[in-house]
């Protein structure tokens, strides 16, 4: 990653970030870690997110003055009920998406930001002063749309939004074992082919991922916590630099493996 002062980049970056448990929002650890630098590389003027927790018929996005504040976990500590991670929408940001992206675009509040949002934004903008607008994932259409999605959406990167798309690559929370250490063979094996087709450029064998067969379908048994990747890499593109890190699996079925593309 390139340094320049407090903006490190020209062109901002799309940020690919396994979000994991809710409770990354309040711990300091090795993911975290790596939230917070991240977040101290990147100054934009707002942030679009796309979360894996706001799963929809149809595409979404809020434009209100300020999002919902959405605690959509349960049995956890009081403390992380009370993150409220606050921020301003931006109504100029969601006119601007609803008049790139192809498909229908719908306006809606009864959302807000989930923790697949909040969770990673208050390590990585700590003081809530970047305005957030959250998009949907579309529940009902195909890797190509959600990566069409995606293309559509890159000119914001030159127009100092920042786009972060929120899941997991490897996430199955029935199957998901909290005494295991690392990841069972076929989910490790389907997070590294993620990554070498990543590395690889090759956006067509993400997109086919089902084809990888027994791993692919251990790994994601629905497609909430992929999608947000596809979207990621449609705005990517082909030309960004990629940068992995948090490449680590866990509880045998939940991946953190996370990518900045720039
Ligand atoms: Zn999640």
């Amino acid at each position: 990653m390139r340094f320049s002062g407090k903006r490190a980049y020209m062109r901002l970056p799309v940020i690919f970030v396994g979000h994991g448990s809710p409770m990354n929002a309040i711990e300091d650890n090795a993911y975290t870690k790596e939230w917070d630098a991240l977040g101290k590389k990147i100054e934009p003027k707002a942030i679009l997110m796309i979360s894996a927790h706001w799963f929809t018929r149809g595409t979404l996005i809020q434009d209100a003055e300020e999002p919902r504040i959405i605690n959509d976990m349960y049995g956890f500590p009081k403390e992380l009920y009370e993150v409220g991670y606050q921020v301003k929408g931006d109504k100029a940001l969601t006119k601007s998406v609803l008049g790139a992206v192809k498909r229908e675009v719908k306006v809606n509040n009864d959302w807000g930001l989930d923790h697949g949002a909040w969770s990673v934004l208050a390590h990585m903008v700590p003081d809530r002063h970047v305005p957030v607008v959250q998009l949907s994932v579309d529940a009902y259409t195909t890797p190509e749309q959600h990566y069409a999605i995606g293309q559509d959406l890159a000119f914001l990167r030159d127009e100092d939004v920042l786009i972060i798309a929120s899941g997991n690559i490897v996430h199955n929370l029935r199957m998901v074992r909290m005494d295991m250490a690392g990841g069972t063979p076929e989910c490790a094996a389907f997070d590294a082919f993620i990554k070498e087709s990543i590395l690889a450029k090759n956006h067509d064998a993400v997109l086919g991922y089902p084809a990888f067969g027994i791993g692919a379908s251990l790994s994601v048994p629905t497609t909430d916590h992929f999608d947000p990747l596809l979207y990621a890499l449609g705005a990517a593109g082909k030309d960004s630099a990629v940068s992995v890190f948090n490449e680590s699996l866990m509880a045998g079925f939940l991946s953190m493996t996370s990518y900045v593309f720039e």
